[in-house]
């Protein structure tokens, strides 16, 4: 994060890359309330590459109702609006006047009418908060048609949360270190100037693995991003989905002390 930002809380998005059960989802509530994250991750469809493990679905609503009965307010992703639909059914009325809701739409899911519907479903409640990933193909036109569509579907802006989780790497955008996606932080900088939108800076999608993280993190923080997103699992070898990427509650401490120390020689560095 740079300058302007160094006195303003970022935004965390922090939470297992998939609900698996309550006794992680309820461990996972009780870490991010002990650090006051923003959303905790309680993510209920996953889309798959493949088939597999792909959510605990409406059967999981229940555990982020329980999550903001706790204070704390959940984030899932959801891929059409009936979705959207159930889970605010299923969670507004357990939230307090000043709780709020994620919900967000994936890299994968490029249906603009889709997209538009969501927004219209999210947009009927305040509380509701939507994100929207990039697509995984890099094209700054695209990205910025997401926001258009939601937008479109009536979504106050004020209540839109934008998120970089990188681009497939691809021959034109060199990818030295090997991370599963490719971040263009100058493009994410240019979409939120034009938009005048929060964005966050999704770190374990873009790293792909663990040992990748400070690097994408520390990257990052050289740009104006408004907060992060991270995958964080009670046991992260023995995730269901995304286990290579995914760090405990005690790492991510140590991360945020780093990227807070990099901020103080950042100042330090601009007294001097
Ligand atoms: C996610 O955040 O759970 C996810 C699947 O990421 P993406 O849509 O960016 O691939
Ligand atoms: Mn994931």
């Amino acid at each position: 994060m740079n300058q302007a930002k160094v006195n303003q809380k970022p935004m965390l998005v922090a939470g297992p890359c998939s609900a698996e059960g309550r006794e992680q989802i309820m461990f996972s509530i009780e870490q991010a309330k002990a650090r006051n994250v923003d959303f905790v991750r309680i993510s209920l469809w996953k889309p798959r590459t493949k088939p597999g493990f792909d959510g605990l679905k409406e059967e999981g609503i229940s555990l982020l109702a329980e999550a903001a009965q706790m204070g704390v307010n959940p984030g899932t992703e959801i891929l059409v609006p009936s979705q959207a639909q159930s889970v605010m059914d299923g969670v507004l009325p357990s939230l307090g006047a000043d709780g709020k809701l994620l919900l967000w739409i994936g890299a994968r899911n490029q249906n603009h009418y889709v997209q538009q519907e969501i927004a219209r479903v999210a947009a009927q409640d305040s509380r509701v908060h939507l994100m929207l990933k990039n697509q995984p193909w890099h094209s700054e036109s695209h990205w910025e048609g997401i926001v258009d569509h939601a937008l479109e579907g009536g979504m106050a802006p004020e209540n839109l949360i934008l998120c970089h989780r990188g681009f497939t790497p691809d021959v034109h955008h060199p990818n030295p270190s090997g991370l599963r996606n490719v971040a263009d932080n100058e493009m994410a900088m240019r979409i939120k100037e034009k938009t005048n939108l929060t964005m966050l800076l999704d770190i374990s999608h873009i790293a792909g693995a663990v040992d990748k993280l400070d690097e994408v993190a520390m990257d990052g923080a050289e740009f104006n991003y408004d907060g992060m997103v991270i995958e964080v699992h009670p046991n992260p070898r023995f995730a269901w989905t995304d286990a290579k990427q995914q760090i405990t509650w005690d790492q991510l401490d140590t991360m945020l002390g780093k990227l807070q120390a990099g901020r103080v020689i950042e100042k330090k560095a601009v007294l001097a």
